[in-house]
């Protein structure tokens, strides 16, 4: 049987491995096809491709892009892009543009909240174009602020703190044109993480469809039994293939690469008669 990780981050986003050293660490975990998956950039395919190919990995060409919905911010995969397709290029350097104007809000806002130089203790930790509240996070961490990168969100990054500034995203409907119009496949990130009820996942999954989306993710990291069962319920009510996905960003946390439940027998998983 394949081993299959379709969602992971490098430092072409907010992830701590280069994509190489991404790579080396899915053939050392015996992960057989990985996606790299990073937030909204394509950037670091390019690295990825030949290192895949040296060490015989199926390299699924991803990215995870931010998107409002109704307030909400709801991440949405697309998996098996083609990686130079202008139309993705464009609409994902659209959204680069609006990280770097939020960083600088963020900014203001956090100084305002006595942290001084943020931007700046920020972009230190920023490897490429995409500057992330992570980045922002491992300053806070850096400087002694709180203790650690999960409590940087909860005190200062997440909706309702002191450093957040709402932001209007891609649309459902432009991030899932994107990723189909460049071949891929559109499919819902970790739909546990997000803090709507289920009527309002209903309706969200409900756009989703109609607007041309075609997976979920059944499988995250840490999903207990019953709540791979949910959503494995959820992928069948709604006619979406299942996808399994670790969201790894960084070795000692508790998201490894490939460190995933089988999928239910009973979803269509979304690698079903692709070639990866
Ligand atoms: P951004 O896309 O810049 O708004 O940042 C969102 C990213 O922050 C997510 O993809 C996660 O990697 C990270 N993140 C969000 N909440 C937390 C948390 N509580 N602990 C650690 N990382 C988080
Ligand atoms: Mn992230
Ligand atoms: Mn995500
Ligand atoms: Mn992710």
């Amino acid at each position: 049987m394949r081993v299959y990780d379709l969602h992971t981050h490098s430092t072409a986003s907010d992830g701590v491995l280069a994509p190489s050293a991404l790579i080396r660490r899915a053939k050392n975990r015996s992960v057989d096809t990985l996606a790299l998956t990073d937030h909204d950039t394509v950037g670091g395919i390019a690295e990825a491709r030949p290192a895949a190919a040296a060490e015989s990995i199926r390299l699924v060409a991803g990215v995870e892009i931010s998107v409002s919905w109704q307030e909400h911010l709801i991440h949405v995969i697309g998996l098996g892009i083609d990686e130079t397709d202008n139309g993705l290029l464009r609409g994902l350097d659209s959204l680069r543009h609006r990280r770097d104007d939020r960083a600088e809000q963020m900014a203001v806002r956090l100084k305002k909240a006595s942290i001084p130089s943020a931007l700046e203790g920020a972009r230190r930790y920023q490897t490429t174009d995409i500057l992330s509240r992570t980045h922002f996070a491992r300053y806070l961490v850096e400087i002694g602020r709180v203790d650690s990168v999960d409590e940087a969100f909860k005190q200062f990054l997440n909706a309702g703190t002191p450093g957040h500034v709402p932001m209007q995203w891609a649309t459902l409907a432009e991030a899932i044109i994107w990723i189909t119009d460049a071949g891929g496949h559109a499919v819902v990130a970790h739909p546990g993480r997000y803090k709507i009820d289920e009527t309002l996942l209903y309706r969200f999954l409900e756009a989703f469809v109609e607007s041309g989306g075609i997976g979920i993710e059944v499988v995250c990291s840490n999903l207990k039994p019953d709540q791979i069962n949910r959503f494995a319920g959820i992928a069948r009510k709604y006619g979406l293939k299942a996808s399994a996905g670790s969201d790894f960003h960084s070795p000692r946390s508790n998201r490894e690469l490939g460190r995933l439940a089988p999928l239910p027998e009973n979803v269509v998983p979304v690698w079903q008669d692709r070639d990866w």
